[in-house]
């Protein structure tokens, strides 16, 4: 069985809100084995509703609407979706008394406009809403000779999850072929999507049941494979053979297999190694520290550094030469090293890593363009100095440079 969300609000059509809704049953709907084939976001209008609600019907198995259930006249859902399947809409003298009752317990007084919560489509379940006044509903019946399932949410994330949980989950548990979904995460870093892709295509097409996605970001790509089966023992063994091999072909540049951070895995190292690190961070400005430190525990590895944006403090606080900085610039592999051995000194540190680079948009020239940034990491067995071109605005540069230097920390203590 497939499903379809439709997330109703005028709100989530600005730039300030997002439907995230979707993204919660998507998750749930995936773990009863069903997909989803489709999403929209719809403002509070009418006939626009009515069209979406006509067209879900006419292609999902199963329609899932969150918002629009509130008193206010832009609160649309149930009367769209009533007109949308032909059916009418009936107060509904039980929920009418939960929503008074609600307003009683609160000592509030019930606006009129609230009567029209209690309203129900015909042939529809309402579900009650222990944290909010707009009852869920559950319709299961024929639309056009299609077996169809029309669930209603409200909007307010908390209200949609409890009632998803509480009337929901069972009710679709019952109707839906029973399935169970495996899925496992690969991250793999400092490879682009388009390198990873070409090296794990071959591998994953051969295996038709799982479905693999690629997501990339800044220096890091993500595999994730799902397969869905009569038993989770089944689906499971049919993704971790797919991701097995992948994991072969992509050897050590991949850093998780169940979906740890590149910082939590860099910190599991670390500890591995009785090792502590410090770093001195030119162009990403504290970033690297800031990811390092986002890993509850890093206290045990990390001792800290130093941010040393202007040459001064490059020279004052991780002792790299001043005349070193005047030869080579301080966009340099030198500069690099000196500042990775300079601060792994100064702390005290078995690792120290260094970072320097132009991040943009402004500074570049022919010699040192925007993107070019040296990442050094210094140990008692020398020192390593990677030089990468990055692509992108300043944010995914910086990104993209402290990435590249959580990864050839991974490396060296592999
Ligand atoms: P009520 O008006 O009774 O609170 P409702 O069902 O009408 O319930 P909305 O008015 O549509 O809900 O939304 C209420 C709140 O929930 C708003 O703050 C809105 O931004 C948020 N919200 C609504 N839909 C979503 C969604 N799909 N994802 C995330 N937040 C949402
Ligand atoms: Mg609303």
């Amino acid at each position: 069985m497939n499903a379809e969300i439709i997330a109703v609000g005028s709100e989530m059509l600005t730039p300030y809100r997002m439907d995230t809704n979707s993204l919660y049953l998507t998750e749930q709907l995936n773990l009863l084995g069903v997909e989803v084939v489709c999403k929209s976001v719809v403002g509070d209008n009418l006939r626009r509703l009515v069209a979406a609600a006509q067209h879900g019907l006419f292609r999902s198995d199963i329609l899932i609407f969150t918002g629009g259930l509130g008193p206010t006249e832009d609160d649309l859902t149930r009367e769209a979706v009533a007109e949308a399947l032909g059916a009418e809409l009936r107060r509904d003298p039980e929920m009418l008394t939960r929503i008074e009752q609600r307003f009683a317990a609160h000592g509030w007084k019930m606006a009129p406009n609230n009567i029209k919560q209690a309203d129900v489509i015909a042939g529809a379940t309402p579900l009650p809403n222990p944290n909010g006044t707009a009852p869920g509903q559950w319709l299961a019946g024929n639309f056009e000779g299609k077996d169809r399932i029309v669930v209603l949410l409200p909007g307010p994330p908390h209200e949609m999850k409890a009632l998803f949980e509480n009337e929901v989950r069972e009710r679709l548990r019952a109707k839906v072929p029973a399935a169970f979904l495996a899925s496992r995460t690969l991250k793999v870093a400092m490879l682009g999507e388009s390198a990873v892709d070409a090296r794990v295509a071959p591998i994953y097409k051969r295996y038709g049941e799982v479905d693999t996605t690629i997501l990339a970001g800044a220096g890091e790509v993500e595999l994730h494979f799902k397969s869905r089966a009569a038993t989770q023992d089944a689906a499971q063994r049919r993704v971790d053979e797919v991701a097995g091999l992948v994991e072969d072909e992509l050897d050590d540049a991949v850093y998780s297999r169940s979906g740890e951070s590149l910082e939590q895995i860099v910190g599991y190292w670390l500890q591995m190694r009785n090792a502590t690190l410090a770093v001195a961070e030119s162009c990403t400005g504290g970033l690297l520290a800031e990811r390092i430190t986002s890993v509850s525990g890093s206290s045990r590895y990390f001792l800290g550094g130093a941010i040393v944006y202007s040459n001064q403090l490059k020279t004052e606080l991780a002792g790299v030469p001043a005349e070193m900085i005047e030869r080579h610039g301080a966009v340099s592999r030198e500069v690099a090293a000196a500042l990775a051995e300079g601060i792994r000194y100064r702390c005290e540190a078995t690792l120290g890593v260094g970072i320097t680079g132009v991040a943009g948009p402004t500074g570049g020239t022919a010699e040192k363009p925007v993107g070019l940034v040296f990442h050094a990491v210094a140990s008692d067995r020398g020192t390593d100095v990677v030089q990468r071109n990055f692509a992108g605005d300043r944010k995914r540069i910086r990104r993209f440079a402290s990435t590249m230097a959580l990864d050839m920390v991974r490396r060296k203590l592999m």
